[in-house]
């Protein structure tokens, strides 16, 4: 006996905004730039680069 139950319409989680955090080169301060990406929370750009970035590929 099986039941399955009554999912919700699958909700997008299209509302990940958050910041990417840098180091100006130029007066090296923190700078926080919006940023909608699929990691979803706060992150630098080198994280960034870690994550969409993969070796080998
Ligand atoms: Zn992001």
């Amino acid at each position: 006996m099986s039941t399955i139950p009554s999912d919700r319409p699958t909700q997008q989680v299209a509302d990940a905004s958050h910041f990417e955090q840098s180091i100006s080169g130029v007066t090296g301060e923190l700078i926080r730039i919006e940023c909608d990406c699929p990691i979803g929370e706060d992150h630098t750009y080198a994280d960034w680069l870690a994550r969409f970035t993969r070796a080998g590929f």
